[in-house]
């Protein structure tokens, strides 16, 4: 996969680049990962990428040409068969998830725009761009640490990119659900142990109970995620139970 990223600031993304999973997976050529200054295809001499906004008000809103030129350049060069996705990194776009990982990570060509400022010329998000994505309801300085945060739970998807296959399977989300908990040794710290089953060497009760807290786990934490969860007639049966034993508690609580 081919991953470029437009920004003001390509420093800021030396470090994630280069550590990590990120730094790995590009080491072993399996990402390529660049970034591009669009401050580079300024037209005007002082190579100025903002100006006031039409209309008045405050801030500086970015220019088309930069960032039109920039996307051209790199659409120039992307010889694949499939066109580049171009994703704005916006907080008013669609709401990042680990289905839209997944469905960037099958891509062969992504490229970012990191805005700065008050926001962008619309003609930008109207006539250049294929998705919008945001990272969750609050408002960043720039569009870095977004396409950051994007970029890498992408690539960790990418065949070959983490070393145990199975983790991202696994992780929480991959099957719509929160993961189950961890332990690691020792058996039994400051008086605290580790449950029983997962020292039996019993891989399947071992299965059982990691589907059953994960159910648990994601039951008191998100609740709204079972709603779109594929569950089995029996984790369906569980789930009604569950519901029930919690309004009968909250009942209790309250004295209803
Ligand atoms: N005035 C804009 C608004 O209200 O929608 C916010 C602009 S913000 C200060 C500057 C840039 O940071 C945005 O153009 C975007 O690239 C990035 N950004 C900030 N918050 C973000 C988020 N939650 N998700 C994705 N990008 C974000």
């Amino acid at each position: 996969m081919r991953i470029d990223v437009l920004t003001l600031f390509p420093e800021m993304f030396e470090g994630v680049f280069g550590s990590s999973i990120l730094g790995k997976a590009r080491d072993r050529g399996l990402v390529s990962l660049s970034t591009l200054n669009f401050r580079d295809f300024s037209t005007n001499k002082h190579h100025t990428v903002d100006d006031t906004p039409y209309g008045g008000g405050g801030g500086m809103v970015l220019k088309p040409e930069p960032i039109f030129g920039a996307v051209e350049h790199l659409l120039e060069q992307s010889g694949g068969e499939r066109k580049p996705r171009v994703i704005l990194m916006c907080p008013q776009g669609e709401p990042f998830t680990q289905r839209k990982a997944a469905e960037l990570s099958e891509e062969s060509h992504l490229i970012f725009i990191c805005g700065h400022y008050e926001g962008y010329d619309e003609r930008i998000r109207e006539f250049l761009v294929t998705d919008e994505l945001s990272i969750g309801d609050y408002v960043l300085t720039g569009g870095e640490l977004p396409a950051m945060v994007v970029i890498d739970s992408v690539v960790r998807l990418l065949p070959g990119v983490l070393g145990n296959e199975n983790s991202a399977v696994t992780d929480s989300f991959s099957d719509g659900l929160l993961e189950y908990p961890h332990y690691t040794r020792p058996p039994e710290f400051r008086g605290w142990t580790v449950p029983d089953v997962l020292l039996s060497g019993n891989h399947a009760e071992i299965g059982k109970w990691r589907r059953l807290q994960s159910l648990e786990r994601t039951f008191v934490r998100r609740p709204e995620l079972l709603e779109h969860a594929e569950l089995a007639a029996k984790e369906r049966q569980w789930l009604k139970d569950r519901r029930k034993q919690a309004s009968e508690a909250e009942e209790e609580v309250h004295g209803g």
